[in-house]
Order: structure tokens, then C-alpha cells, then sequence
């Protein structure tokens, strides 16, 4: 077994990597980039090197500044990670030449499945089904558009070097066809480089489950039964979980046998990933799914196979990359109970999920057990910057049944704290909450179907209202919560000289007289609130620079405390439209004259490798339009109307 390993990675999965190989006795390497220099992963690793400024092209994707930082520090082995360079056969081959052992797959396996054309092609060889499209070279607009009719609408344009949904687009008739080729394309060049598409038919009702399979170098390959992650948005994971609600005996053995058939097929070593598509109009049918694409790495969503199997993944896979023959046999690798991983974003469901950055003031996770795993890369403090993917957490639950496991995962998205950047958790919640999830009943398309009822967040009750104004009051720790009167707003013995205090909820301003009476507090507002009774007791108060964070259940309430300033500063940009987050300006589609409608799209904003599309707010005429190419800051004015007195 090595005694050293470098991991070129970051944020949460560094981490877990370092967490299994200390347990093992091996020394670990972290590698970090300025914006990471006090990271989580840093501080956990043995040792740590810097390897370049904050951008990933200059630093975590430097494939030779790692290699030169393994032999420096003496490290014997790389963990990739995913994402980054854990699919880059370049790199692979650059390790093995170093003299280093790559913990992964070979370079000939990852070039086997990197590109998604050539891999259906070798999978269609090796007899396993895939999905019927045009996977070919030719990239012409005329000819795709024809294999498009040929297929038969609707079809879903695919880059060939894709990956997290990016430069994916479904398209339901042949005048969209077009406009949508060129956006996957654009998408395509901009995050992998390639623009290369191939269009396949699009599944109806479609499942998206997956098979973890695992191989040695002595021609052992098995699988750790499957993962269901059918809960998407905009084809990116949002829960998933093992094993996949209501499947089969038969469909089962079907689709393992054709993973491990799969895995053969390239002398697969290490951890993988064999993803289907699954035709679930007409419930589970063993002829119903088609070989998608292969993650030859270890999955995002890896933790819900380990939570369902026992079995730690990534100590499989240094004992692999060390020479070892797998630990278990097929027969030794069994089923238990049922688990979910739900991903916490910086993001915002509100507004179209665009991604947040933030410093992380206030984080509170539930306390983690053999049937909890909380997975991070950051503490209470620590920043969600541009650079990198906005994810905070992972929590990952574990249990006898679905129904149980579930209700694991509702209790710790509710127990989880987040202030100082909006997140998807209530978002999670609702999902989980969702009565077609629950039964088990869902497909790629059950978030879109029902997102604005899932992204609705229930407005702050008086309780949470006043937990705020007391806070903001300053008498936020006073008195017990055990104090029966604590939580009844409006309670008082007389009245004392109150404090003013004032906040804002979002475009709402809230006025509130708060008092302290023989050490319990009351406080009157001036705003009328639903008294909504809290869904989860007691709210609960954290406090960061300019605001306070109430939760209560799983929602996070943010509050503005009161500052006149910053309200004069918006009243003299006048009526404008701003960046919600840092990015560059792709595409200007309006120009400064035009006359738009509400709606109307306006230009395309290409933050965090994905593009946004920023349409009117409003009827008007534009004054002024920012420039194509040009980088903004979250906030930025990019649009300002003509004022509707002077136009
Ligand atoms: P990526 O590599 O970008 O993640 P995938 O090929 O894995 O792309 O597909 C991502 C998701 O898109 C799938 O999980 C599924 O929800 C959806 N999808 C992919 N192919 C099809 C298809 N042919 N029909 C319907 N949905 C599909």
C-alpha cells in the first residue's frame, strides 16, 4: 500500500478522500489555489502545496505543476477526485511517466468512454443496448437536422465531451433545431473546448439510473448494485439515492450484467460509473434502458452506494491502484436498507437557481452518526467563491426503508443552519416532501413539471418576524427558550420605553417595537404578518454583518438591518436591471433605443461555465446596454431603462 498520496482536488471531496486515507495509515498531499489557501482541505491534509492563482486553468487543471508538486513532497500516488482531472487520459499518461501511480482507471479505459459518440459505439460492439440517435463525425447543421427527423422529435443534442448537463439541449420540432444546435454548441466550446454534438432520441418518461461497477488489474469486474438519479434539474442530480424505487429482480440483473459487460468490455480498473437511460412510461421493463454514457471516476453521488453496501469506495480504490485484487466477491457484496444525498447549493430557487457566492457567516450541520454523513470542504467563515462549483454540502441518510430514510433526510435538511448566502435547502425539502417523490414515482422531468410550487418559499410567521426584531433589538438571547413565553410574540407585563428597530425582508419593510419586562421580551410590529404558526418550534437566530437568518423548518428567513445608505446608492441607479452574480456578458441581443417587451430576452450571461439568459423586468425603452465580452461583478448595472417620465 503507498504510504504517501497527493489529491488533485478540492473542496468536499478532498476531503472525504483525506478522511479514508488517514484511517488507512497513509499520508496525504492537499494542492490549493490562492482563493483556497485556508481551505478545509488544506488544513486536513498532511501537508499542502500551492499550485497557482485562483482560476482553475491556473491552478487545480495544471496537470504537470501537480505532478512536479507529488514528486517534490514524495508522494507516490494521485487521487483525482471528479471533475477537474479526473478524465483527462493526458494526464494519466503524464503521471504513469513521472513514475507515479494514477488512482483511476488507465488512460486507453478513459479515452475508450471520454468522448460519448466513440463510447456508444464501442458499447453497441461489445452488445449493450444504447440509446438510438446519430453519433457520428459529420457536424453539419443540414445533415444533424435530417438525422433529427430521422430520429424523430423530440431529440436531445448532446456534446459529445459532455458532462453536468453542459451543452445539452432538448428539442421538440425541427424550427428549434437551429438555434438550440448552436447554443449546445456554444455552451460545448466554452466548458470542454469542443464543439462536437451528437443527437440521440429524446426517452420518454425517462429514469436516469446508474450502476457502480468496480475492476482490479487481475480481470476481476463486479458491481455494487444501482443508483436512481431521475431527481434533475436541467439534467444536473438534485437527490438521489440506492437502490432505485421500485425496481425489479429482472430489470436488475439486466441492467448490472449489461454494466459489468460494460466495465469487461474496456479491462475497466478502478471505480466507475455505467449510467442508463430508462423508458418508466410503463413502469420497469428489463428491456427498457439504454446504455447512456460512462463516468469512469468516482461519482459526486458515490456515498449513497457505501451508505446501501457498507463498503468505502475510495479504500477500494487505493487498494486497486495499489496492485490488490478487489476485497469482495459479487456474492460478498450485498443490499442494505435505503439511502439518500440530497446537494446543497449556493444557489437561488427564487430566481431561476442562478448561483450565489457569499461568505459562509453561520453553518450548523445535524450531528453525524453511522447513518449521517454530512460531506463538506468548508467551515463557518469560509467563502463560496466564483471560481469554483457552488456546492456547500452533501448530506447523505441511511435506513431500513425508503419511507424512513426519507424522513432522515427531511430532519436534516430542517436541522441544517446556512447564513450569508441564499441555498437550495427548502428547495431539498420540498422535494423531498413532494407527494410523487415520496411514493417513489419520478422522472427527469417530475422537477420541471413541478418547480414553482417546489421553489415557493411560505413568507417569514410573526414568530420568525419577531426572533428577527429581537435579535436586531439586541435582546436576542433573552430569555431560555424553555420559558414558555419565549416564543408568543406580543406578551408583555406593561409597557416599558420600547426599542425601535427596523429591517427588510426582501422588498418589505418591517418596523417593530421591541421591550424588555421583567427580563422577558415583547415586541409589537408595525407590520401586519401572517402569524404563521413555525413549522419546526422554535426558530432559530444567526446573526452576520447587515443581517440575521432566521430558520425555521427548512426555510432560512434573511433579514436587512436597516441602513439607509445603501438605499440612496439603489435610488440613483434609477430603473436598471443588475448582474445577479458575477460572470461575463456572452451575447447582447437589444441595443440602446430599442423598445422591448417584459420577457423580452436581453442578453446572456455566462457565469459558473453556464449561460443565463437575462430577459426584460419590464416593458420600456433601453438607455443604455453593457457591451458583449465584458466581465461584471454581482450587482453591476447591465441594463437601464429610459425613465418612464422622460421616455
Ligand atoms: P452529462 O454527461 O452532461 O451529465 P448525460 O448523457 O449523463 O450528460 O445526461 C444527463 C441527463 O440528461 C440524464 O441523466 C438524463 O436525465 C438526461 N438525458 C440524457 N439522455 C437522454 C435521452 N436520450 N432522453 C431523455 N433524457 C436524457
Amino acid at each position: 500500500m503507498f504510504t504517501k498520496i497527493l489529491i488533485a482536488n478540492r473542496g468536499e471531496i478532498a476531503c472525504r478522500v483525506i478522511r479514508t486515507a488517514r484511517r488507512m495509515g497513509i499520508r496525504t498531499v492537499a494542492v490549493y489555489s490562492d482563493a483556497d489557501a485556508r481551505a478545509l482541505h488544506v488544513e486536513m491534509a498532511d501537508e499542502a502545496v500551492h499550485i497557482g492563482p485562483s482560476p482553475v486553468t491556473e491552478s487545480y487543471l495544471l496537470g504537470n505543476r501537480i505532478i512536479e508538486a507529488a514528486l517534490e513532497t514524495g508522494a507516490q500516488a494521485i487521487h483525482p477526485g471528479y471533475g477537474f482531472l479526473s478524465e483527462n487520459p493526458d494526464f494519466v499518461d503524464a503521471v504513469e511517466a513521472a513514475g507515479l501511480t494514477f488512482i483511476g482507471p488507465s488512460g486507453a479505459s478513459i479515452r475508450a468512454m471520454g468522448l460519448k459518440d466513440a463510447a456508444k459505439r464501442l458499447m453497441e460492439k461489445a452488445g449493450v443496448p444504447v440509446v438510438p440517435g446519430y453519433h457520428g463525425e459529420d457536424q453539419g447543421l443540414v445533415l444533424l437536422a435530417g438525422k433529427a427527423k430521422e430520429i424523430g422529435y423530440p431529440v436531445l443534442i448532446k456534446a459529445r465531451a459532455g458532462g453536468g448537463g453542459k451543452g445539452m439541449r432538448r428539442v421538440d420540432s425541427p424550427d428549434d433545431f437551429p438555434e438550440a444546435l448552436a447554443g449546445a454548441r456554444r455552451e460545448a466550446k466554452a466548458a470542454f473546448g469542443d464543439e462536437s454534438v451528437l443527437v440521440e432520441k429524446y426517452v420518454d418518461k425517462p429514469r436516469h439510473i446508474e450502476v457502480q461497477v468496480f475492476g482490479d488489474n487481475h480481470g476481476n469486474a463486479v458491481h455494487l448494485f444501482e443508483r436512481d438519479c431521475s431527481a434533475q434539474r436541467r439534467h444536473q442530480k438534485v437527490i438521489e439515492e440506492a437502490p432505485a424505487p421500485g425496481m425489479t429482480r429482472e430489470m436488475r440483473a439486466a441492467m448490472t450484467a449489461a454494466a459489468v459487460k460494460a466495465a469487461e468490455a474496456i479491462k475497466y480498473s478502478g471505480a466507475g460509473t455505467i449510467e442508463f437511460i430508462v423508458d418508466a412510461s410503463d413502469g420497469l421493463k428489463a428491456d427498457r434502458f439504454w446504455f447512456m454514457e460512462m463516468n469512469t471516476r468516482l461519482q459526486v453521488e458515490h456515498p449513497v452506494t457505501e451508505m446501501v453496501t457498507g463498503i468505502d469506495l475510495v479504500e477500494w480504490q487505493l487498494r486497486v491502484a495499489a496492485g490488490e485484487a478487489l476485497p469482495k466477491s459479487q456474492n460478498q457484496i450485498a443490499l442494505d436498507g435505503h439511502a439518500f444525498e440530497a446537494r446543497i447549493y449556493a444557489e437561488d430557487p427564487g430566481k431561476g437557481f442562478l448561483p450565489a457566492t457569499g461568505t459562509l457567516h453561520h453553518l450548523k450541520f445535524p450531528p453525524q452518526d453511522a447513518d449521517l454523513r454530512v460531506e463538506t470542504g468548508v467551515r463557518a467563515g469560509d467563502a463560496i467563491s466564483p471560481f469554483y462549483d457552488p456546492m456547500i454540502a452533501k448530506l447523505v441518510v441511511h435506513a431500513d426503508s425508503r419511507t424512513e430514510a426519507l424522513q432522515a433526510l427531511d430532519n436534516a435538511l430542517a436541522a441544517t443552519e446556512i447564513a450569508g448566502s441564499v441555498t437550495n435547502i427548502a428547495f431539498l425539502a420540498a422535494l423531498a416532501r413532494d407527494a410523487d417523490f415520496a411514493a417513489g414515482d419520478v422522472d427527469t422531468g417530475l422537477i420541471g413539471r413541478k418547480q414553482d410550487g417546489l421553489v415557493q418559499v411560505p413568507p417569514p410567521g410573526a414568530e420568525a418576524v419577531a426572533a428577527a426584531a429581537r435579535e436586531a433589538a439586541g435582546i436576542g438571547t433573552l430569555p431560555a427558550s424553555g420559558d414558555p413565553w419565549a416564543s408568543l410574540p406580543g406578551y408583555a407585563h406593561f409597557h416599558a420605553t420600547p426599542r425601535r428597530t427596523r429591517l427588510k425582508f426582501g422588498d418589505t419593510d418591517i418596523s417593530a417595537h421591541v421591550s424588555v419586562v421583567n427580563g422577558r421580551w415583547s415586541v409589537e410590529l408595525d407590520t401586519p404578518i401572517s402569524p404563521a404558526p413555525s413549522p419546526g418550534g422554535t426558530p432559530r437566530v444567526a446573526r452576520w454583518p447587515g443581517h440575521i437568518t432566521v430558520f425555521d423548518g427548512a426555510a432560512g428567513y434573511t433579514f436587512a438591518v436597516h441602513d439607509p445608505l445603501a438605499q440612496a446608492a439603489d435610488a440613483a441607479a434609477g430603473d436598471s436591471m443588475r448582474a445577479p452574480m458575477p460572470g461575463l456578458v456572452k451575447i447582447v441581443r437589444a441595443a440602446a433605443g430599442d423598445i422591448v417587451t417584459k420577457g423580452q430576452p436581453l442578453l446572456v450571461l455566462e457565469a459558473m461555465k453556464m449561460e443565463h439568459t437575462i430577459a426584460a423586468s419590464h416593458d420600456g425603452v433601453i438607455a443604455d446596454i453593457v457591451a458583449e465580452g465584458m466581465q461584471v461583478t454581482d450587482g453591476a448595472v447591465l441594463v437601464r431603462f429610459v425613465e418612464a417620465d422622460a421616455a
